[in-house]
């Protein structure tokens, strides 16, 4: 089925009332939020349409279709990567991404770290955090994170900045607030316990964007919402 054609700045533009409308709502202000642009499966001709709508920050899920894309497209682009990472793949992805999302366990934390000292590269990381359990294999689970993170505090190459969860669907965003809250109230409370500054909260993604901003997010990762339904994968 042929997709309806919505011009990315269009799209931009909706998207960016809706989160000026949750930032009210919340007493939050709007430049406490950042859109990240999720290109996966899209070419270098949409990172250069968003980029012209003014998106600056992109994220991937794929290293290896990353490595590919990245290079064909726009620079100055600040690229993340949002998806799950394996152990073996950590020096392509710092070779890419000044920023990982998806720390979800004590060996990547120590790959990252060594590969990050022999290269030179100063990422910043995101804890991935499983708050809803059973409905997503993604993600430590809370009470697994502490021994990350009293890695994480001795780490000189690492700069553990913040969360990141990906919330389970449902086609009620309302539905994914407690997930929100939850991934919140673990940033504040390890922000507390451990004596450090975690500005950053990774969370909402097309369906639910709104939410997650009334609930605290800074960074927002979203797709569909801005680049219409993705192309089917060989
Ligand atoms: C694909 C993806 C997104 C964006 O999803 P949409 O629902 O299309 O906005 C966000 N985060 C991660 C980790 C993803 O893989």
């Amino acid at each position: 089925m042929e997709k309806e054609f919505v011009p990315v700045a269009e799209a931009l533009e909706k998207i960016q009332a809706a989160i000026a409308e949750a930032c009210a709502k919340a007493r939050r202000r709007t430049d406490a939020v950042e859109i990240i642009g999720v290109t996966k499966t899209h070419g270098p001709d949409v990172v250069r349409e968003a980029w012209e709508a003014g998106i600056r920050t992109f994220g991937e899920n794929k290293v290896q279709e990353a490595g590919a894309k990245i290079p064909e497209c726009v620079g100055g682009a600040e690229w993340h990567l949002v998806g799950h990472l394996q152990r073996n793949k950590a020096r392509h992805a710092l070779a890419l991404f000044p920023v990982i999302h998806s720390l979800d366990s004590l060996r990547l934390a120590e790959q990252l770290e060594h590969v990050a000292e022999e290269t030179g590269h100063r990422p910043q990381v995101l804890l991935e955090i499983n708050v809803s359990g059973e409905a997503s294999k993604d993600g430590l689970r809370p009470e697994h994170a502490p021994e990350v993170i009293d890695y994480l505090l001795t780490c000189r190459h690492l700069t553990w900045t913040g969360l990141m969860t990906l919330a389970p669907f449902y086609p009620d965003p309302e539905q994914t607030r407690p997930v929100f809250v939850a991934l919140r109230n673990l940033r504040d409370r390890w922000e507390r316990e451990y004596a450090v500054g975690l500005p950053n909260l990774s969370m909402g993604m097309s369906n639910d964007y709104r939410i997650a901003v009334e609930e605290g997010a800074t960074w927002l990762r979203l797709g569909t919402a801005l680049f219409g339904n993705r192309p089917n994968m060989p």
